[in-house]
């Protein structure tokens, strides 16, 4: 059946890299931004994640963040996530690119986690170059519903999340592309490929031929070249859990 199939091609490829996007979060309880629970709809996305109006009022990122981004305590990574991180510890998968900013590949033990927009593992000062601090200095400050600032100026600090009106992490992209070019499989979870760079990283592994897997609940315009397209996260990775 497909699920061995998948799990013999995983076995047998020598570089496998994964890349996750927001269906891989959704499985885990986080609302994927563009889906039908979607985060859009009862969030203003693109005024919590706007650079322009962090600038203005910084609370209005936080505010929300508080309950949906610094509280990886409460949140539980998937199977998706373990399974994820097992196949590293185990040495079939050498990288994981995610669209993802929820840190729960981390979790579920993923160690090559290149994050393309960007992470809240490090917050930076706006204004005061080589000023880092932690997602746990950052998250404890803002459970308490106060501000995280800058021990330089005193200023607020932002994530390193990349917001509407920044570039992406270049290193992060460098190496993603890297990755793709390196995979002689990827497989594609949770993204419907339609957002760039992240859709571009499986035309690099093509190219390179490299050969991809699929899996998302709804078409994505790369379906016609992938080996395998499944529509079912929990499905292909209860499978696969089985097989580990
Ligand atoms: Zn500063």
């Amino acid at each position: 059946m497909e699920i061995k199939k998948l799990f013999n091609m995983i076995k047998k490829a020598k570089h496998l890299v994964v890349m996750t996007g927001a269906g891989v979060s959704t499985f885990s309880g986080i609302r994927d931004f563009r889906g039908k629970n979607g985060l859009y709809k009862d969030i203003d996305a693109e005024k919590v994640f706007s650079i322009d109006y962090f600038y203005e009022d910084p609370s209005f990122f936080y505010n929300w963040a508080k309950e949906n981004i610094y509280d990886i305590d409460k949140k539980e990574a998937s199977i998706v996530h373990n399974v994820l991180g097992e196949l590293e510890n185990r040495g079939y998968l050498k990288a994981l690119i995610t669209q993802n900013i929820d840190l729960l590949h981390q979790k579920g033990g993923s160690k090559n986690v290149i994050e393309i927009h960007g992470s809240p593992s490090t917050h930076y000062c706006l204004h005061c170059a080589g000023i880092r601090v932690s997602y746990d200095e950052v998250a404890a400050v803002v459970r308490k519903g106060e501000m995280p600032k800058c021990p330089n100026c005193e200023r607020v600090i932002k994530p390193a999340i990349t917001f509407f009106g920044e570039s992406l992490p270049h290193e992060a992209l460098r190496a993603a592309v890297t990755e793709s070019q390196n995979a002689d499989l990827m497989l594609i979870l949770g993204t419907t490929l339609t957002v760039y760079p992240a859709a571009s990283m499986p035309e690099h592994t093509l190219r390179t031929g490299g050969k991809i897997i699929i899996v998302n609940n709804m078409p994505t315009p790369l379906d016609s070249r992938a080996e395998i397209c499944f529509n079912d996260l929990g499905e292909v990775f209860e499978g696969l859990n089985g097989l580990l």
